[in-house]
């Protein structure tokens, strides 16, 4: 299995990025793996033929050509550091249980917390299978630290271009969805600062409570950044919990750039990164780091301890000297040790080789933006603020009539665009209209594909 994966990776830059298959063949695939297991067991190498047929049915995520959604890179280092600690299925829920591995793990969160995103001493979390269940811990974590029980008259706000993870949460957690508010956003696409301040006033006039202020790092559907020194400001003001959403953009944090475009993100009560995006690790890991991690334990205890929790079985599990508990920080129990998949790349590669690549990834988005201004017929938005482009066909003028006819252009010239099949482009929606939307974000991506990708937007034009 290990020589098979080698060589997989080994292809994997110059493999299709969209799936070959037929739906029929798709349809068959599925009609397969739908089957029961068999009572004898078969030969490894005809099971993996299949197991392979239906990963090539299947976008490839960490190819070069991977420009649509967020792609995932999949680092072989960290897959291989996945397959041992899979192997040792160490338990990780408790530090009792495999100190050594809850301290490399924890190591990795401090460093998350205080040098990539600048929060104080004593800040630390815990890895999630993804941004999305982060953002939940760190709804529940603003819930339980500012309303107590009292959830009924809670409100939250985010901006339209926020993830919808975050909405999400916030329902998961019993916040009535008329108290999830959607606060403007400025022509820039950030959070409209004054406006959010008004509307958390007027909720408080109205007899509600606000008391979560959700922030982006880098929006899923342009890269924009709230302004988040203000945001903070805001918050602290009015005694909300600051929750910064930096799951696609939080690692970018390691370059200079970045570091100075999310200023303001450390006085965060909570920040959620993925490092399956911007560290372009395997699909499966997120972290949630806060300021304070007593309030996120906070979050699953039971406060009034009224011995429902049921555990007597757990009776000689003891703290083990400062290390988490991660079973505490989350709604899981039985987990695994996570800290190795991020330890291993990180001390194996080394932190500049991460944020060169990073780097690398802004001045590819940076390129082509320059590329796509040349392009005749097109209308290009700003310049990327992190690794995401965006464009559209230029409607002839501003008439309702043109821009529609600029909205279906725009789709049918991204239809001609994928059916090269090197490269993977999604559509958007940006404040109602089609656009083009491209994110540069795996290791495999080098200047090569930028350019290769512009030929290839020029023959579709
Ligand atoms: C991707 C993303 C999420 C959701 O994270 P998953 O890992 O896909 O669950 C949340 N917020 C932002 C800004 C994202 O880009």
């Amino acid at each position: 299995m290990v020589d098979r994966i080698a060589d997989f990776t080994q292809d994997l830059p110059s493999r299709r990025v969209s799936p070959i298959g037929q739906s029929s063949e798709a349809g068959r695939i599925a009609d397969e793996f739908l089957a029961a297991p068999p009572e004898q067991g078969a030969a490894l190498s005809m099971l993996m033929e299949r197991v392979d047929r239906a990963a090539d049915l299947a976008v490839e995520s960490g190819s070069a050509g991977m420009l649509a959604a967020i792609p995932g890179g999949g680092l072989y280092s960290s897959a291989l550091a996945e397959f041992y600690s899979r192997a040792l299925n160490r338990f990780g829920g408790f530090a009792s249980s495999a100190p050594g591995l809850t301290a490399m793990e924890d190591g990795v969160l401090r460093w998350i917390a205080q040098d990539v995103c600048g929060m104080p001493v004593g800040s630390a979390g815990v890895l999630t299978t993804g941004g999305s269940s982060a953002n939940l811990s760190a709804v529940l974590a603003a819930r339980r630290s500012r309303l107590g029980e009292n959830i009924e008259r809670g409100c939250v706000y985010v901006t339209a271009q926020a993830h919808h993870s975050v909405a999400k949460a916030a329902r998961i957690a019993g916040i009535r969805n008329a108290n999830i508010r959607v606060v403007p956003h400025t022509g820039d696409l950030r959070m409209d600062v004054p406006a959010a301040e008004a509307a958390v006033q007027q909720d408080r006039r109205a007899g509600l409570h606000p008391f979560l202020l959700v922030g982006t790092a880098g929006t899923t559907n342009t890269g924009a950044i709230d302004p988040l020194r203000q945001v903070g400001e805001l918050a602290r003001r009015e005694e909300l919990w600051f929750h910064v959403d930096a799951a696609y953009g939080g690692f970018f944090r390691l370059t200079r750039r970045g570091r100075g475009l999310m200023s303001g993100i450390e006085s965060a009560d909570s920040i959620t990164l993925d490092p399956h995006k911007s560290l372009f690790l395997p699909f499966g890991t997120g972290a949630l780091v806060v300021r304070d991690p007593a309030r996120l334990a906070a979050a699953y205890a039971d406060p009034d301890d009224l011995g429902v929790d049921g555990r007597p079985y757990l009776q000689d599990v003891r703290p083990y000297w400062r290390l988490p508990d991660y079973s505490g920080l989350s709604p899981e129990l039985s987990r695994e040790v996570r800290g190795l998949r991020l330890w291993l790349p990180l001390h194996l590669h080394g932190v500049a080789a991460f944020r060169e690549a990073l780097d690398e990834k802004l001045d590819l988005a940076a390129r082509l933006h320059e590329r796509l201004c040349d392009l005749p017929g097109l209308e290009v938005s700003a310049p990327p603020t992190l690794s995401i482009v965006t464009f559209r066909v230029r409607p002839a003028d501003a008439s309702e009539t043109a821009q529609a006819a600029a909205d279906k252009a725009t789709r049918a010239l991204l239809d001609r665009i994928n059916a090269d099949g090197r490269v993977l482009i999604h559509s958007t929606t940006i404040e109602g209209r089609q656009a083009i939307r491209i994110c540069i974000l795996t290791h495999r991506t080098h200047a090569d594909l930028v350019e290769r990708a512009v030929e290839i937007m020029t023959a579709a034009l």
